[in-house]
């Protein structure tokens, strides 16, 4: 039969034999998020458009030419997340969890969407684990995200990634780049493209970000950032560079990076790759004191960072880090015979009750069928129940490893003595889940 559909170009469907992969990494970033004192939050996919043209800003790629825009049938418009800031800044300031004190420290995982052109780490639904700080001034939150950051690498064995740091300023020295900028662009002007001439006099960065190779070339040549902070905005820098080298943390210094998205102040970095191909960068964030005004609030300095996670994985796989396989069945269960097939299945539920991993039968395989299934899911342990087991009482617990065969009682017992089994053959497991379980 033909499929009615496939799925949507830029999008990836992730396969239950694929999912540990990101489970493995999901669980390093939640584990290191707690670890720095960041709790999660989960916004809607979609948000009113306006939210996104005012906080991303609407000289940006991200607005001008990526976002999933539609009109509802109430006639309003609505926009799938293109990225997880805006929503979290909102729904910060829409439920007043200000009023319970700064820092707010919150992390996301979530989907995000830009139509752009597909190619290897780039799609159409993508996935993101972001940090959001709210309310730290201090050029040490500045530090801590991006330690924040380093921490998750690290973790995953990735620990020779570029960290590119810049600063590009506030809205007190920002009009002097723009005026610099301005007139090296004008200079220009014949070769720019179609947009960044639109971008010329409303926001002249918007062009040093552009990815069309001419505009690019001309940008790498555009007057520093650097040159032109204020010397408040040279202080912060100079505060994060200190915490940063006393966290021992190496980074570069790289006065040409401006992050795509407009509501970007002081700090900026990107954490990059070359082994991933044109899409090397793996992270990016820094500070966004003005978003929250933006947005209606008052005056709140905030930062954060958005993490690729298909990016993230394809730098592992170049790199052949092992992503631990998942557990395996730890007891396949055979019953044959009506009786035999209702003790099998209590018996599974308990192995299952106790947090272990347990299976039997549920398309109708024969017996040999079912062997050669426990075989292939590679059971630790099977265990076949017949007329004459339940007849006794009792059952043989197979160690599909070592071959071995323990006779256990079916009804009271049981459960001590596949335990007992199950220590011995497999110590060091049982007792890291039970570590887990009490965690
Ligand atoms: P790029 O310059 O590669 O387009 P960006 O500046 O638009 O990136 P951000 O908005 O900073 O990206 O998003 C943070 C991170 O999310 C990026 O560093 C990247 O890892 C990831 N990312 C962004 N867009 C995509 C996409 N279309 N597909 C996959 N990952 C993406
Ligand atoms: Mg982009």
């Amino acid at each position: 039969m033909k499929l009615i559909t496939n799925g949507i170009k830029g999008t990836e469907d992730i396969l239950p034999g694929e999912s540990y992969k990101w489970q493995f990494v999901e669980d390093i970033m939640r584990k290191q998020a707690l670890a720095y004192g960041f709790k999660e939050i989960r916004t809607p996919v979609f948000e009113h458009t306006e939210l996104f043209n005012r906080s991303v800003g609407d000289t940006t790629d991200v607005v001008q030419k990526e976002m999933y825009t539609f009109t509802t049938k109430g006639g309003e418009s609505v926009t799938l997340r293109p990225e997880g800031t805006a929503g979290a800044a909102r729904a910060m300031l829409e439920h007043g969890v200000y009023n319970d004190g700064y820092p707010i420290k919150a992390y996301y995982l979530t989907s995000c969407y830009r139509y752009e052109k597909p190619q290897k780490g780039r799609q159409r639904e993508f996935h993101q684990f972001g940090m959001e700080v709210y309310g730290a001034p201090s050029c040490l939150a500045d530090a801590e995200v991006i330690c924040a950051a380093h921490s998750i690498f690290e973790r995953l064995g990735v620990n020779d990634l570029s960290l590119e740091l810049n600063s590009i300023g506030c809205e007190k020295c920002r009009p002097n780049y723009h005026k610099a900028l301005r007139e090296y662009f004008e200079s220009k002007k014949d070769q720019l493209c179609e947009t960044c001439l639109s971008r010329l006099d409303r926001n002249p960065m918007r062009i040093l970000d552009c990815k069309s190779p001419v505009c690019s070339e001309i940008a790498a040549h555009a007057p520093t950032v650097l040159n032109y902070i204020c010397e408040d905005c040279q202080a912060h820098f100079e505060g994060v560079k200190d915490c940063l080298a006393a966290a021992g943390i190496r980074y570069q210094v790289n006065p040409h990076i401006v992050r795509g998205l407009d509501y970007y102040t002081r700090t900026v970095f990107e954490f990059v790759s070359n082994d991933i191909g044109a899409q090397g960068t793996v992270c990016g964030g820094g500070r966004y004191d003005g978003l929250i005004e933006e947005l209606g609030g008052t005056h709140t300095p905030s930062l954060g960072f958005g993490m690729g996670i298909e990016r993230l994985l394809l730098l592992l796989e170049s790199r052949k880090i092992e992503i631990p396989a998942p557990p395996v069945c730890d007891l396949y269960v055979i019953g044959i015979g009506d009786e035999a097939k209702r003790r099998a299945f209590t018996i599974i539920e308990g192995v299952r009750n106790a947090s272990l991993i347990a299976e039997g039968d549920i398309v109708g395989r024969s017996i040999k069928a079912q062997m050669k299934y426990a075989d292939k899911i590679k059971a630790k342990f099977t265990m076949v129940i017949g007329d004459n087991e339940l007849a006794e009482g009792s059952a043989k617990l197979r160690n599909m490893e070592t071959g071995t065969e323990t006779i256990v009682p079916l009804n009271d017992g049981f459960f001590e003595h596949f335990f007992a089994a199950y220590v011995e053959n497999d110590q060091s497991g049982l007792l890291q889940q039970l570590e887990e379980m009490k965690g």
